[in-house]
């Protein structure tokens, strides 16, 4: 056998980089603090292996399984860290946790690589230049951008293999997101992240490797994951033996980060481009399974937006307020955590989903509080005013409770709600606030009344709306366009209930037989008009069906171009799966989603089975379809599936927008779902994209009342394309103030950042906030020049 043994490879073998490494899922058939004794093993483990194997290279993401050792077993830690000093031990992934890469908001995706990035180098004194995601469930077309703002090179999947019905076209490539910005991404051909390095894998990594004759190599993970111990003495030994043996590609024990640069270096000019996102087809009931999993991620990140918000404008208002950097930190840590791929996809068992409901409705506190603090400290009140965390100027109508509507002046134009609840004008600038006095009056008032048989009709002068006997909303009149918006004969927010049995991996799939079975729920229990104007109208549906009932407020506000549905289910279904459909008469070639800093498009037909693969799709707070000339959006607070099908009519083509609302899988939870939900989503007649933005953030920003002092725009750019994600101070304590902002409209824009306060410097930083130069400055304000989708953070050093 030696001499078999001593026999080397050709000179033009495959060429595999092995990586030891241990896929550790956060949570998922367990709980969070199963995983703190999975590590601390899996880590023991590998550091004694490494004695022994001085070649050993472990990869290691997950920043936050690292604090976790730090914190539970500091011998290990040491033992990291001498292995990170030795080189055994390469940190690699860049991020927090190996995140679901769909669903987390622009702002939360961008922490996960601050934060993850920041413990690495500050604890290790590694800066990672790679993003580590083999198990994430698609993966969002922000990445590209955002990895090079972070300072990311190199960007590695490996999901993808598990596509239904599409093969990546490509191993190696460039990956090139919405933005134009491209990151050379590698998805390893071996299709496990968990190798064992037998010969058979390695040969099937070479003969399945698609750019063989252009590329030579390709990264090959090994290890047992999920406290399994990662690489054995074993595989170590099969590497030794692999290094250069005729007939097996050469095998290397190595880094990532140089396999990527070997791999970059050959294949640069000559790679081939993946354009848009790498959309896994598999999985796709991930963006609905778990609602309140989503729905507390979905809170969190806009209650983060504003406790960073008012906590930065308190800092710089009074000079006695300290900001709460602790526990920000400590917040946006748990809320990241908790976009791990196994629980905000709603994939975990009941135990950890349990826990996450508590664990958001903790950080639901704490975020009210720090909010709270922190409008106490803007300043002398000056009555009940409206804080505005979105960056847009709003005028709409509010509805206050009783304490709040006790506080409003006396003459004030308020419509009564019942139990001292009132609807009350309101005007605000973008991230600042206005007085709530009840003075900013719509032009014109709401009006409802009965009509024709069982028909109501609400009318504001911009939105004609029928609600006919069953409930249903049979026509949406959009008055201003002067065009009916539905299709004809078609009723819109109708409920459909279809069976939902996918072939395996309950919580995960949809398949995309459901659709050969619906009920559509039009019988009503009652339909009842319940707000009568000036300010709000709405007609409130109760309906029953099977053990659920679902209670609907469809309202219709004085100066409003959206028609707001607000929902209570009580959903005691078995696997089965709600939808919401609106069929409209709109000519869509396409349908626009909103995903982080910006949108992506999917085809409305069936055309390549890519555009087949893709029958339920991911989106953040609004969807838009729209013919040249007028769209129309969909805009939600807390759901992320949907689904676009094209709807022939006899006078054309319309376009069926459906919102997946809730699911009732058994598998790995087996009462998922079940219980009470209440979320809003509304529709949205004339939206353009820069309208879809706006409306999208103010219905997930609601105003915020409160006795406070009137707070003037604390940054504005006067673009309706130039949109701030975030208002904070900066990581590294000085006090300076961090803002990100975004073209959100896919196009140039360019603008002012007018600041309210003193600057004496403005400086262009990465994610990190870094400075990289000097922002462009006028007599006016700062010079933004954005190409499309491009994201920008300033740093302003306050006077
Ligand atoms: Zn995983």
């Amino acid at each position: 056998l030696a001499e078999v043994l001593a026999r080397p490879a050709s000179a033009s073998a495959h060429r595999i980089s092995a990586a030891g490494h241990a896929h550790i899922d956060s949570a998922w058939l367990w709980p969070l603090r199963e995983t703190v004794r999975k590590a601390s093993r899996t880590f023991a483990n590998v550091t004694a292996l490494a004695r022994d194997y001085p070649e050993l290279v472990f990869a290691c993401s997950q920043a936050q399984q690292y604090a976790w050792v730090k914190e539970h077993q500091p011998h290990i830690w040491e033992r990291i860290k001498e292995a990170v000093a030795a080189g055994q031990w390469s940190p690699v992934g860049s991020m927090w946790v190996e995140s679901d890469a769909n669903m987390p908001g622009g702002e939360a995706l961008a922490r996960q690589l601050v934060h993850g990035k920041r413990f690495f180098e500050e604890e290790l004194g590694v800066e990672t230049e790679e993003i580590w995601l083999p198990d994430s469930f698609g993966y969002t077309a922000a990445f590209p951008q955002l990895a090079k703002l972070a300072g990311v090179k190199w960007f590695l999947t490996q999901k993808l293999s598990w596509n239904q019905h599409n093969r990546m076209p490509h191993h190696t490539f460039w990956w090139e997101g919405i933005d134009g910005t491209r990151v050379f991404t590698h998805f390893p051909p071996v299709d496990t992240y968990n190798a064992q390095l037998h010969a058979r894998e390695l040969a099937h990594a070479e003969k399945n490797f698609a750019d063989k004759g252009r590329a030579t190599r390709s990264l090959v993970p090994f290890g047992w994951g999920d406290g399994g111990g990662g690489p054995t003495r074993e595989m170590l030994e099969r590497a030794r033996r692999l290094r250069d043996l005729e007939g097996s590609p050469r095998v290397t024990v190595e880094k990532p980060s140089t396999f990527f640069a070997a791999a970059e270096e050959e294949y640069r000019e000559r790679a081939p481009v993946w354009s848009g996102e790498l959309y896994l087809e598999l999985h796709r009931a991930t963006y609905t399974t778990q609602a309140k999993t989503k729905q507390g991620n979905r809170r969190s990140e806009h209650l983060l937006r504003e406790a960073e918000l008012w906590a930065t404008a308190a800092s710089l208002r009074s000079p006695s307020y300290r900001y709460p950097y602790e526990r920000l930190d400590r917040v946006w840590k748990t809320v990241l955590l908790h976009q791990f791929h196994d629980i905000l996809p709603g994939s975990s068992i009941a135990w950890v989903h349990r826990e996450a409901r508590d664990t958001y409705e903790e950080v639901r506190a704490e975020l009210a509080d720090l909010v709270a603090d922190a409008v106490t400290s803007l300043g002398a009140a000056e009555g009940l005013v409206a804080l505005n965390s979105s960056p847009y100027d709003r005028v709409q109508v509010v509805e206050l409770d009783a304490e709040a509507a006790g506080v409003l002046p006396s003459g004030a134009r308020v419509q009564e709600l019942g139990e001292g609840r009132v609807a009350v004008p309101a005007r605000s600038p973008g991230l600042g606030a206005g007085l709530l006095d009840g003075a900013a009056v719509p032009e014109r008032a709401v009006t409802a009344k009965a009509s024709d048989p069982g028909d109501l009709v609400l009318d504001n002068g911009l939105l004609r709306v029928v609600v006919d006997g069953d409930g249903l909303v049979s026509s949406v009149r959009d008055l201003v366009a002067g065009r009916e918006v539905l299709v004809p004969g078609a009723r819109a927010n109708l409920l459909q209930l279809h069976p939902d049995h996918p072939n395996h991996w309950d919580a995960w799939d949809i398949d995309r037989h459901y659709r050969n079975t619906r009920t559509d729920l039009t019988a009503a229990d009652s339909v009842s008009l319940v707000e009568e104007g000036p300010l709000r109208a709405a007609v409130r549906v109760v309906r029953s069906f099977g053990k659920s009932t679902v209670v609907q407020e469809l309202r219709l506000a004085a100066g409003a171009r959206q028609l707001d549905i607000d929902t209570e289910v009580d959903w005691q279904e078995s696997e089965k799966v709600l939808k919401a459909a609106f069929p409209l008469d709109v000519h869509a070639e396409r349908s626009t989603a909103e995903i982080q800093f910006g949108h992506v498009h999917r085809a409305t037909h069936d055309n390549t089975s890519w555009d087949a693969a893709r029958f339920e799709i991911c989106a953040h707070r609004w969807l838009r379809v729209a013919e040249p000339g007028y769209g129309v959006a969909v805009l939600n607070d807390s759901t992320y599936g949907h689904d676009v099908t094209r709807t022939p009519h006899p006078d054309g083509l319309g376009t069926t927008v459906r919102l997946t609302l809730l699911r009732a899988p058994h598998s790995p939870d087996p009462h998922t779902d079940l219980g009470v939900h209440r979320f809003r989503y509304a529709l949205a007649p004339g939206a353009g994209v820069t309208d879809a933005v706006r409306e999208g953030l103010a219905l997930n920003l609601p105003l915020r009342a409160a006795v406070a002092p009137v707070v003037p725009a604390l940054v504005s750019t006067g673009h309706p394309a130039v949109t701030v994600e975030s208002v904070k101070l900066a990581e590294d304590r000085s006090g300076d103030v961090i803002v990100r902002l975004y073209e959100s409209a896919g196009g140039r824009a360019r603008a002012r950042l007018t600041v309210s306060f003193p600057v004496t410097e403005a400086r262009i930083t990465d994610l990190l906030e870094r400075p990289l130069h000097p922002a462009v400055t006028d007599e006016d304000g700062l010079v933004l020049d954005l190409r499309p989708f491009q994201i920008l953070t300033v740093r302003l050093t306050p006077a």
